[in-house]
């Protein structure tokens, strides 16, 4: 059934629920649970961290009819920024019909380390480790059998001597985690080789843990945008694309920007990372290392322009490794209402749908850079925030919003004394 979002956001959040539950997008369990509100219990929250008092909640959203490879997603947001939702939704429809997002998973493999220290003979060591390697293999094998019967396992090992202000040998152990981000399997297998390989170089294990850069992980998505989306007015099009990608050159080049231009990439990814339960902190950590790969920090993204098709193209490449099972995956009911509303996806797709929500993000916060501002677009939801803050009802907002719009002076202080004002005419 083909679904229209039209008017979408302007309906009220009761509206809205009901639009998903005339679609079915939900089964009945989760849209009852998003109907009411039941999110995650205490109890559940109690066994997944420690001194537990409460439970804290965010915006539950949703970005309609995202188109990757060739399937529709509507795919599930948690964040509190106004106008992340807004901006990728806005990309999302264009980025669709100039045909969707076309995503490739290089690997999905997770890495994990061993490092050693006061490793005598440097040469012998690494030579007996290379000698033995299957046997380790097989030993990590043996320490997380459960993966290797649902067809993961141990795939590699590798090993390098590291000569800096220490001396470290480090053996790199790689392995298939399927459906699993992985840090516990890998966690596991790694403390089990600890031993054998400190009998094989006889030096001292100072760490085993999985590593966060997770370059057998990398995604890439890319999206090719029809110029007259940009704009009605032709040259004007050919214009916003043309600084679109001088944008992404000065993002691969000045720290300082690029640090920005992530941050918004990460507004959308967080955003869905987080609502489906991953681990929001592996995520960042490894995509702002691959942004260092060269030796400096870049942009994540690469804009170009093809002249024969008359298209702006977009590139995004990064670790995404991500998981729909373990960790507080399957404990978080809102959590299971994401799975749903993305209709079960592998973890492989999962990746590929978030890779394509950085690379709509960023589209949308270049386009607005270099066009109209970003301040433009935000003035509105700052007002909107000042006017909560300055504690307006709902039947007040509307009016306060567009008077300190009008006046353009966004202050929490402007605010109370409009809000007092309208109070006291009514
Ligand atoms: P878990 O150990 O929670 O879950 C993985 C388990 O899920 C597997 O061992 C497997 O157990 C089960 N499972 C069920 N179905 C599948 C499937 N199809 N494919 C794979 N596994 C499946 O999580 P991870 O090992 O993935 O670790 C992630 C957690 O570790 C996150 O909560 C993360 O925050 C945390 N963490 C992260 C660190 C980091 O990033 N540096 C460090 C330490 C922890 P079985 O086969 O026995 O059923």
């Amino acid at each position: 059934m083909k679904i229209s979002w039209t008017g979408f956001s302007k309906k009220s959040l009761q509206e809205r629920l009901q639009i998903l539950k005339d679609y079915h997008l939900l089964n009945e369990d989760n849209q009852t649970n998003l109907e009411h509100n039941h999110m995650l219990p205490l109890s559940t929250a109690d066994q997944m961290s420690e001194n537990v008092l409460a439970t804290f909640a965010l915006p539950y959203s949703f970005v309609p009819d995202v188109v990757v490879d060739e399937q529709v997603y509507q795919v599930p947001f948690v964040t509190e920024e106004p106008s992340v939702v807004a901006a990728a939704s806005f990309a999302a429809k264009i980025i669709k019909r100039s045909g969707g997002f076309k995503t490739t998973i290089h690997n999905r493999q997770m890495i994990g380390q061993v490092s050693l220290y006061q490793v005598a003979n440097i040469e012998a060591a690494i030579k007996n480790i290379q000698n033995h390697k299957q046997e380790l293999l097989e030993l990590a094998n043996q320490a997380h059998p459960s993966i290797v019967n649902r067809g993961g396992g141990a795939r590699d090992l590798r090993v390098e001597w590291l000569n800096g202000e220490a001396e470290f040998l480090v053996v790199y152990l790689t392995v298939d985690t399927q459906e699993a981000m992985g840090a516990n399997i890998l966690n596991t297998m790694l403390e089990a080789l600890k031993t054998p390989l400190e009998e094989l170089t006889g030096g001292e294990s100072l760490m085993a843990i999985l590593s966060n850069y997770a370059t057998e992980a990398l995604v890439t998505a890319t999206c090719e945008i029809d110029l007259r989306f940009l704009s009605r007015n032709k040259s004007e099009a050919i214009d916003i694309a043309k600084k679109i990608v001088l944008a992404s050159q000065f993002a691969k080049q000045d720290p300082y920007r690029a640090s920005t231009h992530n941050k918004g990439i990460f507004n959308g990814i967080d955003a869905v990372v987080l609502a489906t339960g991953n681990d929001w902190r592996a995520i960042e950590a490894g995509a702002h290392a691959y942004a260092s790969r060269n030796g400096s920090y870049q942009g994540l993204t690469t804009w170009s322009i093809k002249e024969v098709t008359q298209t702006l193209c977009g590139e995004i490449t990064l670790p995404l490794p991500i998981a729909t099972k373990g960790g507080s995956i399957g404990l978080n009911p809102t959590v299971k209402v994401s799975f749903d509303l993305l209709k079960q996806p592998t973890a492989k797709e999962l990746a590929s749908i978030i890779a394509s929500i950085g690379l709509a993000q960023n589209f949308a916060a270049l386009k607005a850079l270099v066009s109209t501002g970003i301040q433009h677009g935000h003035m509105k939801l700052q007002a909107k925030s000042l006017a909560l803050l300055a504690g307006a009802k709902d039947t007040e907002i509307a009016l306060l919003v567009s008077q300190l719009i009008s006046e353009k002076h966004f202050s929490l202080k402007r605010a109370q004394e409009i809000l007092e004002n309208i109070r006291q005419k009514s």
